[in-house]
């Protein structure tokens, strides 16, 4: 046997340790009890750990190694079928079970580990395979990845010199996303959501009809502007109305045919009609993917009659814009896109990326640094030792933006172009065997619409609604029973679905397929699911 030495000796001591804390690790993946923090370092307070002691690094390696483990306890019961999706509480109930209280004095590090635990547990899972709630559902590993480190670097992206990795990903990713869309040149940006991004396009394209609007104002435009959009368009359209100063009266309504697509023919005859009252068309906001029926303006029809007129045309893609991924799928629904003037498409939503993640493109170069910049003089010097175009702050007008790109380019370079192509591919497919599900149990689903996305409109039929035809007092009585059926849904915590009335219809379920941890048995178990807490539902 060799001699030990001082050296070895404590090599010796460090494989232990690691080995220790490798197998705490490995009993935390597999569930068998998350490791606990020290007690040396539960009791600590925020003020013994970086960067208040500079020593401290083991004890904030452990207290952060502990939160982790939290949260990847979380990402396994998201992923876990036997896992309930929420634990229901009303709000009243809620308050009295967390401790929610802000204290003069500090907490130590243990408590806050416990606090962090608890707003999980009691955090509705929306990446489990059996939420179908809303148009971003899932949780992309890699994205998540992203966004973690995305938080470790805590940078603002209005200059290249405090985020240069990061600004130079964002022309990467959104040229391609141009490019996707069929455009060579043009500027984006990523915005705090759609309804920013939708805002953002507004103001772009007053700014390209009216250049003067930026320093003269309201006193620079011939009449009083307005917009067209579909009756089935996002809310945040009529607020650009709104906030821009038109009022809501000036944002007009297309109507829609039974599918809920914009009727040209109508677009056509509003225009006319406002144009000889003396008033200003100059924008038309057609949806790809309308955020209920998930239907798809004919978006060539659209550009025909933005051109004849000289209007501005803006797709809002928030929610339809993946499919530009698909080869199966992009064509009708978004053919024409590449004759509009902007763009809104939300990574956040088809794509999987984790909130927040919206982007919005226009086809001309320059234009938001003209239509925004406001040029303070201590961020965006113009004798910078780099070219100050790599600066996006100006283009916005937020001052300070969230990275939001990372997260996004994460998850591209993981799936591959190829990935997010496959990944439209199968939420479609996944959509089409929802559909013919539903079909093949008609005593017990009625399908209102044949989608063209995954949204899936439909009504379920208690034991006490079936067997007498369908008509209008029969679509009342079915409303009615949408809300108790999510109540229970809620209740029991197994399942979440959306329901909503339109300008058509009383309350109906709108099922979204967005979520790449769906599969074929997910979807016959929400139909059953349905059905069991469903079928003894009686309404007058
Ligand atoms: C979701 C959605 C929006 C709004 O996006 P946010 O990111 O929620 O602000 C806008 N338009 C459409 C069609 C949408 O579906």
């Amino acid at each position: 046997m060799s001699k030990l030495t001082l050296d070895g000796f404590f090599s010796y001591c460090k494989q232990i340790a690691e080995h220790i804390q490798l197998s705490e690790r490995m009993a935390s993946i597999s569930g068998q009890g998350t490791p606990k923090l020290t007690s040396a370092v539960g009791n600590l307070y925020y003020d013994s750990i970086l960067p208040y002691r500079e020593d401290a690094n083991m004890q904030t390696r452990e207290f952060l190694a502990r939160v982790v483990d939290v949260l990847l306890d979380f990402v396994q019961k998201v992923n876990d079928r036997n896992e309930k999706i929420l634990e229901f509480k009303m709000p009243e109930e809620m308050q009295k079970l967390l401790d929610l209280e802000l204290h003069d004095e500090p907490l130590p590090l243990k408590q806050l580990l416990e606090d962090c635990k608890a707003t999980l547990k009691y955090q509705v899972k929306t990446g489990h395979p059996h939420f179908f709630n809303q148009l971003s559902c899932g949780l992309d590993v890699i994205s998540l990845a992203g966004e973690w480190l995305t938080a470790a670097a805590n940078t603002n992206m209005f200059t290249y010199e405090i985020a240069p990795v990061f600004i130079l990903m964002e022309n990467i990713v959104l040229e391609k996303m141009r490019n996707m869309i069929g455009w060579k040149t043009g500027d984006s940006i990523l915005a705090p959501g759609g309804s920013v991004s939708n805002l953002y396009a507004f103001l772009a394209a007053r700014h390209h009809k009216f250049p003067q609007y930026k320093e003269k104002g309201l006193t620079s435009i011939p009449g009083h502007l307005v917009m067209f959009t579909s009756d089935q368009c996002h809310y945040s359209v009529k607020s650009c109305a709104s906030v821009c100063g038109l009022g809501t009266d000036y944002c007009v309504c297309v109507p829609s045919d039974e599918r809920g697509r914009m009727i040209p023919a109508q677009l056509e005859r509003l225009v006319r009609y406002h144009k000889d009252k003396g008033h200003v068309p100059f924008f038309v906001n057609a949806t790809s993917g309308t955020t209920v029926l998930g239907a798809f303006d004919p978006l060539s029809e659209i550009a025909d009659i933005c051109e004849k007129y000289d209007m501005w045309m803006h797709v809002d893609a928030a929610w339809g814009g993946g499919l530009l991924f698909s080869k199966k799928y992009r064509h009708p629904r978004l053919t024409g896109i590449e004759r509009a003037d902007s763009v809104t498409w939300n990574p956040h939503k088809l794509m999987g990326t984790l909130l927040q993640c919206s982007t919005v493109h226009f086809k001309y170069e320059g234009i938001l640094l003209s239509c925004n910049a406001m040029s303070a003089e201590y961020l965006f010097m113009t004798d910078k030792i780099y070219d100050p175009r790599f600066d996006t702050g100006d283009k916005v007008i937020q001052c300070g933006r969230h990275n939001d790109i990372f997260k996004l380019w994460l998850q591209w370079r993981g799936k591959g172009t190829s990935g997010f192509e496959r990944l439209m591919d199968r939420l479609m497919e996944l959509s089409e065997y929802m559909v013919r599900r539903i079909k093949e149990q008609p005593d017990k689903f009625y399908l209102i619409l044949e989608p063209e996305l995954v949204n899936v409109s439909f009504w379920y039929l208690p034991k006490q609604l079936r067997g007498i035809p369908h008509d209008a007092n029969k679509e009342i009585r079915l409303g009615k029973v949408c809300a108790k059926l999510k109540g229970r849904m809620m209740q029991s915590g197994t399942l979440m679905v959306g329901y909503q009335p339109d300008d058509r219809r009383p309350n109906f379920f709108r099922n979204i397929i967005s979520s790449a941890a769906v599969t074929e048995k997910d979807v016959d178990f929400l139909l059953s699911e349905m059905d069991r807490l469903g079928q003894d539902i009686v309404v007058e």
